[in-house]
């Protein structure tokens, strides 16, 4: 815990750091040294000074005139040098603020004294299992209200997309990792699937798909070939399938019907990320959504039926794979490859939820640009 070892600034001594030999900015109680940043700022060193020994909160949020990635409080990061003393308090009881202000300073951020993320209000993966303090959320971000029943809320509440998207990509912990009403009513343990539904209701059709498809190959070989291009098929979908079609977000129609059918796809687990029982996807919904693939698949291998099955199969078999991942990431302390993976994945849901879309590999968010981590620094 560095941040709490660090000096504290008056106010007076912040706004002397004024120039580009010394330019300190605050954020909050933080203060950061951004002197070397200031020839690598996009916006030119004098954007900076402007607000040299001022406080940045505002411009680093409003979006509209300088919209600034994650990477930039990761910068702010590095650079944090102290805090800011309370009130006008001199050198003298120095000291003493310091002390109170970094305790202050722990709460409010969480525990860990990182920088909360000012877009989804977390600073750590351990944030997305705090607790929720449910009246206070409720009153401070008038989004929803944990206690009573979701569905009706998204549906009734009247939002703007740019405020729905705002507050659903903010992550909430309800209860312990309980799951939170949704309907209220006995609609409510259909919306509930437990991990293990995945595997039981679908390895099966795979199995039986591909033994239809067997029967059109001489040569088993063959089968497997079909069936391993479609798992990888599947890597490609599910890149695409979460970054444009769960995040259509910028696309999504501004009205009940587009907010609704966002928080039923991907919404709700941004919201509530650790919920157990709204992680992997309901049959139903996978039915629905696997349909047009079952389509295509037989549009594009028009000449060979069992080749068509065979690719889909692949698929289908890849989708159990994800699911499973993604729970599994989200639940289990996993080792080796999958520790890596779990650290990106739940980076996309506290840090930065515009990109790291690869739940079982980054190798599309390599390829499309979207990677987390530290390219993501580079492009600042
Ligand atoms: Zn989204
Ligand atoms: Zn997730
Ligand atoms: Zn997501």
């Amino acid at each position: 815990m560095p941040g709490r070892t660090l000096p504290t600034f008056t106010l007076a001594e912040v706004e002397s750091h004024n120039s580009t030999k010394s330019c300190f900015v605050t954020l909050g109680k933080n203060v950061y040294d951004v002197t070397d940043f200031l020839d690598s700022h996009p916006g030119g060193a004098d954007l900076v000074l402007e607000y040299a020994g001022k406080d940045i909160k505002n411009i680093l949020e409003d979006e509209a005139s300088h919209a600034h990635s994650s990477a930039a409080y990761e910068v702010l990061e590095d650079s944090h040098v102290g805090f800011l003393s309370s009130g006008a308090g001199s050198a003298a009881n120095g000291k003493a603020t310091s002390t109170a202000v970094a305790n202050g300073d722990g709460t409010a951020n969480g525990t860990n004294g990182r920088l909360p993320h000012p877009r989804t209000g977390m600073s750590s993966e351990e944030d997305l299992s705090k607790d929720t303090d449910i009246t206070s959320d409720y009153k401070t971000h008038k989004f929803l209200d944990l206690s009573r029943p979701l569905f009706p809320q998204v549906w009734n509440g009247g939002f703007s997309k740019d405020f729905y998207l705002d507050q659903v990509h903010r992550p909430r912990h309800y209860r312990g990792g309980a799951s939170a009403p949704l309907f209220g009513n006995f609609l409510e343990p259909l919306t509930k699937t437990p991990w293990w539904v995945i595997p039981v209701v679908w390895l099966p059709p795979v199995a039986y798909g591909l033994s239809l498809a067997s029967e059109g190959f001489a040569n088993p070989m063959e089968v497997v070939f079909c069936f391993l291009s479609g798992l990888f098929l599947w890597t490609l979908i599910e890149y695409f399938m979460h970054r444009f079609l769960f995040h259509l977000d910028e696309w999504l129609p501004d009205n009940r019907v587009g907010i609704t059918l966002h928080f039923t796809l991907h919404g709700i687990h941004h919201y509530l990320p650790m919920d157990r029982y709204r992680l992997v996807m309901p049959p139903t919904l996978f039915l629905a959504l696997a349909t047009p693939f079952w389509k295509l698949a037989h549009a594009i291998f028009f000449f060979n039926w069992h080749m068509g099955t065979a690719v889909y199969c692949g698929g289908v078999f890849g989708y159990i794979c994800y699911d499973l991942t993604h729970y599994f990431l989200h639940h289990q302390n996993l080792p080796l490859w999958w520790k890596q993976l779990k650290k990106y994945h739940l980076e996309h849901h506290f840090l930065d939820y515009e990109n790291g879309f690869g739940v079982t590999s980054p190798l599309w968010d390599k390829i499309f640009g979207t990677e987390l981590g530290p390219r993501a620094k580079k492009n600042l």
